[in-house]
């Protein structure tokens, strides 16, 4: 089944708000396994519309509307399809008692536009809208079903989750889920990701192999098309061993909405251990990824920014001596950096962050250039250096989550 979904408003193609009902609806369809085409966005005019709909009646077996069945002038969904189906539009008597019963409580007079909204197309099967006035609709006409469901999301959701779906499972010929699962990485970029995975990214049909990235970390979704979900985890399985044997090293979780931070957190918590952070360069990112995180409080005791060279000595105990020979960015202060925040707020790990993030250079050493260190209690300390690309933002984002992930190892 082919799915298309037609957003009406002109308020969309003004960018004024985003069309998260398609968002909504390719998700929905997603889980049961019918594939969307096409979003397509139109305005609030009858005739751009009427060309939409001629369009998607050729292309698409099911065609989703949402927006346009309100009151005013520039409502013209119900109408245009109406005429595109070649049926009358007639008055629904229980969404017609809707309406009048809930003027009549809030003795408010009904104006007449407001009949509008009871209108349905003849012939269709009525969507109750539980949270407004406008109900929803579904017709068949030649091979195509069209559904048409008012705009307000908080009337749209509702309505797809209680009537559409259930409708749609039943016209659907064969049951299919997709079922997939993310990798996260960290440590290499999507374009050397994407190298070591080539060949199973190019043969792939089912499961299909997609990577992204996304706030500086890499993400690799792997989705099966399946009767059930049993069966599409079982076509990912081998996938999954494949991936991992590759590029494993740099998998730090799996799951939607795992970033590092969480990662970290969960990890920490579960061993009942504890972080601290003292950050040069990213200025205080690091902690506070780790604080967004609901219930850090039990794993992340505080950070120090010691931006100027007097509060790593004053503060941190980095000496004079360090600073002056070695530099503010380098190995040996990221090291103390580390070790005494990690003794000062009595802490399992210690995080340090220094490097420059420009656009200017700084002591000589070039843009980009970043040590993290990791002290733990009772290990020698570890001290990574990175060279990072990018702008003054990027590369603070990404030696923030180089700590994150180094912390993680
Ligand atoms: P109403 O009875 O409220 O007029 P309607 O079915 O006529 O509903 P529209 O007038 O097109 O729908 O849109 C009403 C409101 O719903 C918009 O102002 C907007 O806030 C929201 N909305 C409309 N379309 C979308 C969309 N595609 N994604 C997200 N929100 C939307
Ligand atoms: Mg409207």
């Amino acid at each position: 089944m082919r799915a298309e979904i037609i957003a009406v408003g002109t308020e969309l193609l003004l960018g004024q708000i985003a069309n998260t009902n398609a968002q909504f609806l390719s998700q929905k369809l997603a889980q049961i396994g019918v594939g969307v085409y096409f979003h397509t966005v139109v305005g609030d005019n009858s005739e751009r519309l009427q060309q939409v709909i001629r369009m998607a009646a050729e292309r698409s077996d099911l065609v989703i509307f949402s927006g346009g069945l309100g009151p005013t002038q520039d409502d013209l969904t119900k109408e245009t399809v109406a005429a595109y189906v070649g049926v009358d539009l007639v008055t629904d008597a229980n969404a017609m008692k809707y309406i009048e019963d809930f003027f009549t409580q809030r003795g408010i007079v009904m104006t007449e536009n407001n009949r509008k909204q009871a209108l349905v197309l003849a012939g269709s099967h009525v969507l109750p809208n539980d949270f407004g006035m406008a109900p929803g609709m579904a017709i068949r006409h030649d091979s195509t079903t069209f559904v048409l469901l008012p705009g307000p999301p908080s009337e749209l959701y509702p309505m797809v989750d209680r009537y559409v779906m259930p409708c749609l499972i039943d016209l659907l010929p064969e049951k299919q889920v997709f079922h997939s699962r993310v990798f996260r990485f960290y440590g290499i970029g999507e374009s050397a990701l994407e190298e070591r995975l080539l060949d199973l990214i190019e043969k792939q049909d089912n499961p299909t192999i997609a990577p992204y990235a996304k706030e500086f970390e890499v993400t690799l979704r792997v989705t099966a098309r399946a009767a059930t979900a049993e069966a599409g985890e079982a076509l990912i399985l081998p996938v999954e061993k494949e991936i991992r044997d590759r590029v494993g090293q740099y998998i730090y979780g799996t799951g939607e909405d795992s970033s590092l931070h969480e990662v970290l957190v969960n990890e920490l918590r579960k061993r009942g251990e504890s972080i601290a952070c003292a950050e040069s360069c990213t200025g205080g990112t690091v902690a506070s990824l780790i604080t967004s995180v609901p219930g850090s409080s039990s794993v992340f005791h505080g950070g120090i920014v010691c931006y100027t060279n007097e509060v790593k000595n004053q503060v941190l105990g980095v000496s004079e001596e360090v600073l002056a020979t070695e530099g503010a960015v380098s190995e040996q202060t990221a090291k103390l950096l580390a070790e005494n925040v990690r003794e000062k707020l009595g802490t399992t790990y210690g995080v340090s962050v220094t490097g420059v993030a420009g656009p200017d250079s700084s002591e000589g050493k070039p843009v980009g250039l970043v040590y993290v260190g990791i002290a733990a209690e009772g290990l020698p300390t570890v001290v990574k250096e990175l060279r990072l690309a990018g702008r003054r933002q990027a590369i603070v984002g990404r030696a923030a989550k180089f700590a994150l992930f180094y912390a993680l190892q």
